[in-house]
């Protein structure tokens, strides 16, 4: 089984779920009291938050390089960055390591491919709803087009993600208003709709929705037990 390196705590709140994910993946393949290699490191949220803020891109790489690296040299096999957002600095990150990246971007569109959804809506952070390093990712590459709420729409969307989903509160009244927006989406002709930000799931689940979600999380968790089962 390979070492799976997870860079993670961007929130802490979403790597419990990559962590149990991961877990519960390997047990399931291999029984018994199986378990995951993992190799984690976990930032501070807080610093890393304030550089996106003031839009210091550059030193937020040089943290999650210095990170990176400490993964590797823990032992990783491969590298899991459990945030949408931070792969905005993927290619800074990956001037520290040799090992390679499974990129969340990448594992969804795969997976949208293969049920054949040529339409998507995107929902995340306003860095990854607006910015072109994970929208053009997926269109350019895979040749799927991607929609994304109004622009108040994102401002709940980010709003929420930042002052509760990311400190652990879940209320009802801001799902109501993600199934809307998830709806709206569905309206304007998504197919499908991305939980492009890995604590969407502890908000908005399947159960909640007609329109079929893709949640991030899983996606990148499956994917990376499927690698370090691999032969
Ligand atoms: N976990 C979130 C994401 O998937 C947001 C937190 C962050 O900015 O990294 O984008």
């Amino acid at each position: 089984m390979k070492t799976i390196g997870m860079l993670g705590g961007m929130s802490w709140e979403s790597t419990v779920s990559y962590y149990k994910a991961i877990n519960e993946g390997v047990k399931q393949s291999l029984g018994g009291l199986h378990s995951a290699k993992i190799a984690l490191y976990s930032v501070n949220f807080d610093e890393i938050e304030k550089l996106q803020r003031v839009g210091d891109w550059e030193q937020a790489g040089v943290v999650l390089g210095e990170a990176a690296k400490s993964i590797q040299a823990g032992g990783a096999d491969f590298l899991l960055i459990c945030t949408n957002t931070m792969h905005k600095v993927l290619p800074q990150i990956e001037q520290y390591i040799d090992i390679p990246v499974l990129h969340i971007a990448d594992a969804t569109a795969n997976k949208l491919l293969e049920d054949g959804i040529s339409k998507v809506g995107l929902i995340g952070t306003a860095f990854t709803m607006e910015q072109d390093f994970y929208k053009c990712r997926i269109s350019e590459n895979f040749g799927i087009e991607v929609i994304v709420p109004e622009h108040q729409e994102r401002e709940v969307i980010h709003r929420v993600i930042y002052d509760e989903l990311c400190q652990g509160q879940i209320l009802a009244e801001s799902r109501e208003k993600y199934i809307n927006i998830i709806d709206s989406l569905r309206r304007r002709g998504a197919e499908a709709v991305i939980l492009g930000c890995t604590e969407i799931a502890l908000l908005v689940e399947q159960e909640h929705t007609q329109v079929k979600l893709y949640d991030t999380t899983k996606i990148h968790a499956e994917q990376a037990v499927m690698l370090a089962l691999a032969n």
